[in-house]
């Protein structure tokens, strides 16, 4: 029986294991803190649930697949796909409602102008047309340089496909082709914030998420994303997978031997699956890092009318961006809430509501920003309140808990970041780190490497470390 070391228990690491497991490894797993799930963290209070990390499901085919390849579908919690997607509002009280149904979001465009209804039509064909030109050929295989890449799009897509790929701009050139208005463009631009990225500077491949969006759903987890974290643990425990929680590991390779493990009880493995992220060990501002983000978890004494997932814009999104990208905590705000009792009664009391708000914010750059984070998270707490207080007639807002940057960085997240390697400019996206490492028996998986951030991605990142990883083992090589 080949021995695996996990190192970190975030979903990559989780999906990592369990897979390896299933498939016959003795696998034990290392993660420094108390408990499994890394970002994604519960808070209860007075019987209202709320994620403190992820809150939106897309991609549900790739959970079902890991459940389904470890056995555990039984395990696997109810989705509830929701047919209004997301509110978007801005300061002069207008909404804009993306929906599921794309004839009743084309609907919803028209107040902003007469071509906007069909410039919603254009931006996602396009959106599926890059989807299908780079973002499958990039999702359904690990990533292990741009000739295998591109012999993929050319035999999905042929010439076009490639010629299509290499004009693609950014994601703000690509939104301003598509609409005439200031909101929908900042709609369209806000799917670069899904990698923790400026639609400035990312490229327009990341249009392919409204697509996936739409296309796939936009997904609840019932019980909330932790309840998918307690699921992969059940099944790491029908597997047998020995946990090793609160202890911090290091790897290592010795006379080319893998050595893994907290100090003083290091042991040999045949292959390690590094979770925690490959820039954790660099000193902060070696390199520029994709955005992190303030979190305030709010209660009422009354059920809000609020849709689940409702994002309030800020007035000006250039300078938000600038301000982001040069260290600064926006002034003006985009805020995102989610609101789960919107779609299950089981996240809040009956009569009662629990808001998860969350906005933007600069991965740290240097230590020093420590302590100016208790200032910073006292004015955004005030404007998530106040801003709540706008979007639906409520007095009474209690706030429960909050997480900044700096309590990332404490679980693990270089500066912060919640996405880790930034992937700005055109070829961004395949600079990340790549699955295998340079030591051979080592795998990154997690939002840094290959294919991102996200649930369904840093999933897929463990899936392909555990097919890439049981391959060395098995067959002591690459194959
Ligand atoms: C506020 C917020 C909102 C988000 N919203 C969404 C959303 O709506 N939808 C979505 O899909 N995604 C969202 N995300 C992103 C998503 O949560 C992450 O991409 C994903 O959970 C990251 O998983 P991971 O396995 O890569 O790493 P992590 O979750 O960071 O896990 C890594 C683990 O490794 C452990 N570790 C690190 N070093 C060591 C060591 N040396 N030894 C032992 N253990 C170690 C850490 O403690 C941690 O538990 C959000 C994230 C945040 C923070």
């Amino acid at each position: 029986m080949k021995k695996v070391a996990v190192i970190g228990g975030g979903f990559a690491g989780l999906t990592a294991a369990a897979e390896l497991a299933s498939a016959g490894a003795k696998v034990t797993l290392f993660e420094k803190s108390p408990t499994l799930g890394g970002k994604a963290q519960v808070v209860t209070a007075d019987g209202v649930t709320l994620d403190t990390g992820p809150t939106l499901l897309t991609l549900p085919d790739v959970v079902r697949g890991v459940f389904a390849r470890i056995h555990a579908s039984d395990l696997l919690p109810k989705f509830t796909r929701l047919s209004l997607q997301a509110r978007y509002s801005w300061a002069d009280g207008r909404t804009f409602d993306c929906h599921e149904a794309l004839d009743a979001t084309a609907k919803s465009a028209e107040q902003f102008g007469a071509k906007e209804s069909a410039g919603i039509r254009s931006f996602y064909a396009e959106a599926e047309k890059t989807f299908r030109a780079a973002g499958e050929p990039y999702l359904e295989a690990p990533f292990e340089g741009m000739p295998e890449f591109l012999a993929r799009v050319f035999k999905k897509q042929g010439a076009t496909g490639l010629i299509n790929g290499m004009q693609l701009s950014t994601l703000d050139s690509l939104a301003k082709r598509h609409f005439h208005s200031p909101q929908l463009r900042q709609f369209a631009n806000r799917f670069a914030t899904y990698a923790g990225a400026s639609p400035y500077r990312a490229t327009a491949a990341f249009a392919l998420i409204p697509h996936i969006e739409r296309a796939l759903g936009v997904h609840h987890v019932e019980g909330g994303m932790g309840a998918l974290v307690t699921a992969l643990a059940r099944a790491l425990e029908r597997l047998g997978v020995v946990l090793r929680l609160g202890e911090t590991a290091t790897w290592v390779e010795k006379k080319s031997e893998l050595i893994a493990g907290p100090p003083g009880g290091e042991s040999p493995f045949d292959a390690v699956v590094v979770n925690a992220d490959p820039f954790s060990n660099e000193p902060l501002g070696t390199r520029p890092l994709a955005m992190s983000g303030y979190v305030a978890l709010l209660q009422t004494t009354r059920r809000l009318p609020l849709a689940h997932h409702h994002v309030v814009f800020g007035n000006d999104y250039v300078r938000e961006f600038d301000e982001l990208f040069s260290g600064q905590v926006p002034s003006d705000p985009t805020i995102y809430f989610c609101h789960p009792a919107a779609t299950d009664a089981s996240m809040a009391p009956e009569g009662r509501s629990g808001v998860f708000a969350m906005v933007n914010a600069p991965a740290m750059r240097t230590s020093g920003e420590v302590e100016a984070w208790s200032e910073h998270a006292r004015v955004l707490r005030e404007k998530c309140i106040a801003t709540l207080k706008k979007v639906v007639p409520v007095d009474d807002v209690q706030f429960i808990a909050e997480r900044t940057p700096v309590d990332l960085a404490q679980r693990g997240a270089p500066g912060g970041s919640i996405y880790g390697f930034l992937p700005h400019g055109k070829f961004g996206p395949f600079e990340r780190p790549k699955i295998r490492s340079s030591t051979r028996g080592v795998f990154f998986a997690g939002g840094s490497t290959h294919p991102g951030g996200g649930v369904p991605m840093v999933m897929l990142s463990g899936h392909f470390a555990a097919t890439l990883a049981l391959k060395e083992v098995t067959f002591g090589g690459p194959s």
